[in-house]
């Protein structure tokens, strides 16, 4: 049997290697670590709403026909279709699925000063002790230039903060900023959704300005002008796990590489004209999986890229109960299609949070 290897244990490698174990095959799955922690709700860390229990993983209920290796990748030699890891351990494969997602790129920008977001781990816990702490003092939130990964995190999480300073009783004490490298907040297609709760919650917003150095006494934007604040929840440029670029492949249904026939790329790490999100990544392991079936004389289905998401508003009448909009993007036919509901409503957070643990029960087995 073709020895296939995917690289990524998060939602694109974990797609590609069940797809391809329910066609018979028995793909080997490298992974860094015995655990997963899944993305979508994190921010609802913050006001402790969500729990880190119900968002993580192990390995051990995939089936049988997954052979897992926990390593970390270090290369990839592909004229000698082989993965070196971390440890020195070399894995041959006939065909390479590349699912490693992405970087937070700290070293991109110039920082001095003690950082937060609702993306690592660790800074998400500190953000969340912050908030729960000030009385007092500037808070900055950026969101750095597409591509980054879940557009609407950054917007989620000024006003998750809003909400939590509310609760407190303290959000007169401290001042909102909300930077966005690009030029409306993500996604474009709830952008007034955003403008109208930033200017209701009396957050102050800059558009089209990067952050490009976090000192000791604010943020310092790309045009020169320096933000005075004491708190910044920064999310650095995203990067390409182990790669110098986004990889590039031929097209979104057919994820080989530009100049190799036996590796594919999907997930966060593919350079795919669509955002970086878990429905994009599951969409683009389907189809990869579509053109390994295709090419190895099994069924073949590719799917179309589209979906639903939901973005947390916070909520500004004091209780802790994340409000969410709902909105989608159709992608099936060039040119992208939006919708949304602009009403924030409690029962899309609820809906929300029953699409994710459908996600990790479908990929995890539980
Ligand atoms: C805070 C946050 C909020 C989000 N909100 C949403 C949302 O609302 N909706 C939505 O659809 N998506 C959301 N996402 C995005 C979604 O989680 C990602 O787009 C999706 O997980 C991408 O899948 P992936 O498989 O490419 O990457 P990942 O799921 O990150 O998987 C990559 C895997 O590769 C592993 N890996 C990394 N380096 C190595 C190495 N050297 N060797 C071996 N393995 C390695 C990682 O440990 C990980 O298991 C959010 C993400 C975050 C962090």
């Amino acid at each position: 049997m073709e020895k296939i290897l995917v690289l990524g244990g998060g939602v694109a490698g974990l797609t590609a290697a069940r797809e391809l174990a329910s066609k018979g095959l028995s793909p080997t799955l490298v992974v860094p670590q015995d655990y997963y922690v899944s993305g979508p709700s994190r921010p609802l860390i913050l006001s402790g709403e969500q729990s880190l229990d119900r968002i993580t993983r192990g390995y051990n209920f995939l089936p049988k026909n997954i052979e897992v290796v926990y390593g970390s990748v270090k290369d990839v030699k592909t004229e000698e279709r082989k993965v070196v890891l971390s440890d020195g351990r070399e894995l041959e494969y006939e065909r390479l699925i590349v699912a490693l997602g992405l970087r937070y790129a700290y070293d991109a920008i110039k920082i001095v000063d003690r950082v937060y977001n609702v993306y690592d781990l660790g800074r998400l816990f500190d953000l969340k002790n912050l908030v729960w702490g000030i009385s007092g003092g500037t808070v900055v939130v950026n969101a750095p230039k597409q591509p980054y990964r879940c557009a609407p995190a950054p917007g989620e999480t000024v006003m998750i903060i809003d909400m939590i300073l509310r609760h407190r009783k303290v959000r007169d004490k401290v001042k909102l900023i909300y930077v966005d490298g690009n030029d409306k907040p993500q996604p474009p297609v709830i952008a007034d959704v955003w403008l109208k709760l930033f200017e209701e919650a009396g957050i102050e917003y800059h558009l089209s300005k990067q952050v490009s150095e976090v000192t000791e006494s604010g943020v310092v934007l790309d045009d020169g002008t320096e933000i005075k604040a004491d708190y910044k929840v920064i999310l650095p440029p995203n990067r390409p796990v182990l790669f110098e670029d986004w990889l590039e492949v031929r097209g979104p249904k057919d994820l080989r590489l530009k100049d190799y026939d036996d590796v594919y790329a999907i997930g966060d790490v593919a350079k795919l004209p669509f955002p970086k999100n878990a429905e994009i990544a599951t969409q683009s392991a389907l189809n990869a999986v579509a053109k390994i079936s295709e090419e190895l004389g099994l069924e073949a289905s590719y799917v179309d890229y589209k979906f639903s998401g939901w973005a947390y508003v916070g909520n500004r009448s004091g209780k802790l109960e994340t409000l969410s909009v709902q909105f989608s993007l159709d992608f099936s036919e060039g040119k992208p299609k939006g919708s949304k509901d602009p009403e924030p409503k409690r029962e899309y957070t609820e809906r929300k949070d029953a699409w994710e643990q459908a996600v990790l029960r479908k990929l995890f087995g539980y």
